[in-house]
């Protein structure tokens, strides 16, 4: 057993939570706030971390010790100045009204409360948060994580009465994170499965999260059945746990309303409830689509579809992943065009349980557009991927760029090749098209001087009604907006 923090004054529920006496302030005004590299004292979790995660679990009421706080490995005060280290917060909670629904919306809330402390900045979720704080929050004496622990008790107890016991466990080791990483992968497996069986059409309600408002003004997750929130934190049973037990948080119903399009998932009720919570910056949203109007995405989206226009297809990518994905670019630079809360079509935040989804972007081509995504998230999502498409998905076990992706992709018959095929018809027929209304007149020819680069403004021809005409350019430069380019054949 670790160090043990005595946190008694917190055990004065349920009529009065105290407020810690705390190094530094606590409060709504401090969520947003960036802590930089040059503030910060150190870091837990982030890229640099082997290992994290942070969890919530229900216990029985005999199972845990309300306000107890219990560090497992070395203490901040241990640790070096600009360093980053591995961390795992497991908060246990009990009462008499507690269910296993709500464990996801007080995990998500872990996000929330660690922003109110001032100083402090957390990010992320599940197996790959990251928290930082600053210079001055240790100068005020924010020296050990009994402080993060005493916040998050009296935050839990003071926004939701129904907790009578709150027990937190901090893990700094990095193989006891790990280890616990294991049960805490089984218990989010556990959760994300139970909306699987459920559609978005059976039911009347949607749900919005604005929790990411502070990092994303405009920006609210629209949570139904088949799409998850972009964090992977909070599915639709979770957000309607959380709208019942806190109505005005951050987690609200929405009444569906009318469909406006089944398919691109555009609901009358979900438009205007993002037009209010965005205050007028997004007016309408296709739910299953990354091009039209597409689900705006805050920052702690656990994975991104990208489009591919040199293969008119998408990819997919997730947090974890650290090299180049197959359009050369890493998940950061991508994460710079998809987050902030704006729509950006070609770029979609999303949860990876959404890849489960039998929604995930249906109007866009679905799994038949998917052409490539990590290893690691194939595999987790493997049983879900239709299974004359998924040995038809590269991984970065099978192409590195986009040369070899072609080459895959024809030598295993990839879907997206009907796609090409259809393209290319179509632009033939558009060609033979620009031909015809082209070749309306009899033959001119139009010779140029012969040496040189020329640029030239050529007249304007009366062209014969009948018959056809050819044009010879020689050294010719020719700058254009749009170039059709035709076989020989063809003619
Ligand atoms: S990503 Fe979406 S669902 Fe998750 S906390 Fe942020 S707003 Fe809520």
């Amino acid at each position: 057993m670790g160090k043990i923090c005595d946190a008694n004054e917190l055990r004065t529920l349920p009529s009065g939570v105290q407020k810690p006496a705390f190094p530094v302030d606590i409060g709504e005004m401090h969520e947003g706030e960036r802590v930089r590299k040059p503030q910060m004292y150190l870091e837990f979790g982030g890229l640099k971390a082997e290992a994290k995660f942070e969890l919530v679990r229900p216990r029985q009421l005999n199972e845990i010790e309300d306000a107890r706080i219990i560090i497992e490995g070395p203490d901040i005060s241990e640790m070096a100045e600009d360093g980053s280290y591995s961390l795992g917060i497991l908060i246990e909670v009990a009462g008499a009204k507690v269910e296993n629904d709500i464990a996801g919306v007080l995990e998500r809330r872990i996000h929330y409360f660690l922003n109110y402390i001032e100083g402090v900045m957390h990010v992320n979720q599940r197996y790959d948060i990251w928290i930082r704080f600053t210079k001055d929050a240790y100068k005020h004496g924010f020296n050990s994580l009994e402080w993060f622990g005493k916040a998050l008790i009296w935050l839990y107890k003071t926004s939701f009465p129904i907790l009578e016991k709150v027990q937190v466990t901090f893990y700094t080791e990095p193989a006891q994170i790990s280890e616990q990483l294991k049960t805490a992968m089984t218990i989010w497996a556990e959760r994300d499965e139970r909306t699987r069986s459920l559609m978005d059409e059976d039911v009347e309600q949607f749900y919005g999260c604005v929790m990411c408002q502070s990092f994303a003004p405009s920006h609210m997750c629209v949570i139904t059945p088949n799409r998850t929130g972009s964090c992977g934190s909070i599915s639709w049973f979770d957000a309607r746990a959380a709208s019942n037990i806190d109505p005005n948080g951050p987690n609200f119903v929405i009444e569906k309303g009318a469909v406006i399009d089944t398919e691109k998932g555009i609901y009358r009720g979900v438009d205007k409830v993002l037009q209010e919570k965005s205050l007028g910056s997004v007016q309408t949203v296709s739910i299953y689509s990354m091009f039209e109007n597409p689900h705006t995405s805050c920052g702690c989206f656990e994975g991104i579809a990208f489009y591919i226009p040199e293969i008119d297809a998408v990819g997919v990518v997730n947090r974890d992943y650290r090299e180049e994905a197959v359009n050369g670019l890493t998940f950061s630079a991508m994460a710079t065009n998809t987050s902030g809360g704006v729509q950006s079509p070609g770029f979609n935040g999303i949860a990876i349980e959404y890849l489960r989804s039998p929604r995930f972007l249906k109007p866009d081509g679905g799994w038949n557009r998917v052409v490539w995504m990590p290893y690691d998230v194939k595999e987790r999502v493997k049983s879900s991927i239709p299974a004359d498409i998924v040995d038809k998905i590269a991984t970065e076990k099978d192409v590195k760029n986009l040369a070899d992706m072609k080459q895959f992709l024809t030598q295993k018959q990839h879907p997206i090749l009907q796609r090409w095929k259809e393209q290319e018809a179509a632009s033939e027929a558009e060609s033979a098209e620009t031909e015809a209304t082209a070749e309306t007149g009899a033959t001119t020819a139009i010779q140029l001087p012969a040496e040189g680069e020329t640029v030239i403004s050529a007249p304007t021809l009366q062209l014969p009604a009948s018959g056809g005409f050819k044009i010879i350019l020689k050294n010719a430069k020719i700058t254009a907006e749009k170039i059709i380019i035709k076989r020989l054949d063809k003619k």
